[in-house]
């Protein structure tokens, strides 16, 4: 494009005084100038610059199959000149939309066979508030109408999405979250299990779920909210004993349990989802993300036959003009063959995942790092001044990750921080090689952030 002939310098400062980036101080961007890439193949994106940089983000957790796919964009561009629009409101339909639901309940498992699109995770969790508060309405219990989620779980950035997330710097701006929403604590066992083992931790927090709907009474309650491993609030993989039981408890109350799979679903913990990893049946499921693997904008909310009956029995005021865009729905029909026909979920089960768990658990070894977990293709390290007590940093929460990712992001290679933890979910595509050309680069970057954080003299506990 014409803009990639511009020098970078010019870029960042068009880019610094008209284009306002989301979770970031434009000061930042002022001050730094944005890395502007350019273009991407596989897991390696280029910028302005030409330098080479090994994504271990796939994007913002969504590029399963790797960048520029020409399958994907020829599908795009045939859509585009055959039926670039239609909407699926009332009566009309068309076959990209009606082909993806079918294929998604297929591989969605038990009875969610039914699905409403969205845009993206956080309309598609809108979508979720509205469709459970108006499903115990029409069966004529209007007064359960509270969700209970978890602190620090992510739902997306939408007044809706946002208030379902327990992330209290988001709830600090816009006046959020929307009534009927209530939080339990998240299953983080390094950072907060003290001296209980994770199995009793795990079942400690889940039971949490069971205090709160004594506290808010059973007959109030819609529905809980969980991604299956917490992937913004820092790749967060719960104890084994977690799921069962809040699986357990949904059940003897008789409340809805949402899975946001938006980031867990389609491969990246080996299974289709998330849910079936952590042995849970949720009723309703939220995607988006890898559904497209980011090519294109498109989410959604798969249900249960019995949510869709109970739904499908009255008008359901609720649609987005892009539900069911034909475009993002051939992408993604496109998408979901690639990774049936390519074996994606088999090489994160049985090769690009074993080797990455292998090769990440050695930086457990490095002085900075407390814990270092991954499950499939998703995982995180906690960076701390003391293994042994798992203590965080004295200096404010994030000061060391935002150091590490800046040595991370000058070897080359993208590593997001959440706090103190360090998070990846390279393309499931992802070769051993590259996993180790990936995990070589951390170990340096971390190298350097301890080599930076001693002489700043900040290596000390809280
Ligand atoms: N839910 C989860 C679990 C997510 O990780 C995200 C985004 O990171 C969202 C919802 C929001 O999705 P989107 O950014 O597509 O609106």
């Amino acid at each position: 494009t014409v803009a990639n002939h511009l020098p970078t310098t010019e870029l960042q400062a068009i880019d610094a005084a008209h284009h306002m980036h989301p979770f970031t101080t434009g000061k930042e961007i002022n001050e730094n100038g944005a890395r502007i890439i350019t273009s991407a193949k596989g897991v390696w994106l280029k910028d302005s610059e030409g330098q080479e940089i090994l994504d271990g983000m796939a994007g913002l957790w969504c590029v399963n199959i790797g960048y520029g796919r020409p399958e994907i964009a020829d599908v795009a561009a045939r859509q585009m000149r055959e039926l670039p629009f239609y909407n699926t409101f009332f009566q009309t339909s068309h076959v990209p939309a009606l082909m993806l639901a079918k294929k998604l309940a297929e591989l969605a498992p038990g009875d969610l066979n039914h699905v409403f699109f969205a845009n993206g995770g956080s309309d598609a969790n809108d979508t979720n508030i509205r469709m459970v508060r108006t499903y115990w309405a029409e069966k004529d219990q209007p007064e359960r109408d509270v969700i209970i989620s978890r602190w620090n779980g992510y739902h997306g950035s939408t007044i809706g999405g946002a208030s379902l997330g327990g992330m209290k710097g988001m709830h600090a701006q816009g006046g959020l979250p929307i009534p009927g929403i209530e939080f339990i604590d998240e299953p983080n066992w390094w950072a907060e299990g003290g001296d209980q083992t994770p199995e009793e931790f795990g079942l400690a927090r889940a039971r949490q779920l069971e205090e709160k709907i004594k506290e808010i009474g059973p007959e109030k309650v819609a529905a809980f909210i969980g991604e299956p491993i917490q992937g913004a609030g820092g790749v967060i993989i719960p104890p084994a004993t977690y799921w069962p039981e809040i699986q357990r408890i949904c059940d003897k109350y008789g409340i809805l349990l949402i899975a946001d799979e938006v980031i867990c679903g389609f491969g990246r913990t080996g299974n289709w989802f998330g849910s079936q990893t952590m042995g849970i049946k949720p009723d309703i499921m939220t995607v988006a993300k890898g559904l497209s693997a980011g090519y294109v904008p498109i989410g959604a909310s798969i249900v249960s036959d019995e949510i869709a009956k109970v739904i499908g029995d009255t008008e359901f005021n609720h649609g987005y003009t892009y539900s069911g865009h034909p475009v993002a729905c051939a992408v993604a029909l496109e998408n979901l063959r690639i990774l049936e026909e390519e074996n994606v979920l088999e090489h994160v089960r049985n090769v690009a995942g074993p080797h990455l768990k292998k090769r990440w658990e050695e930086l457990a070894e490095h002085p900075l790092v407390g814990e270092a977990r991954v499950e499939g293709l998703m995982g995180s390290i906690a960076l701390t001044p003391d293994k042994a007590t798992r203590a965080p940093f004295a200096a404010d929460a994030g000061t060391v990750g935002y150091i590490c990712r800046e040595r991370c992001f000058a070897n080359n290679i993208v590593m997001r921080h959440v706090g103190d933890r360090m998070v990846i979910a390279p393309p499931l595509v992802i070769t051993c090689e590259e996993i180790d050309i990936f995990v070589d680069r951390a170990r340096k970057s971390l190298d350097e952030c301890l080599e930076k954080i001693r002489a700043d003299g900040i290596f000390k506990a809280a």
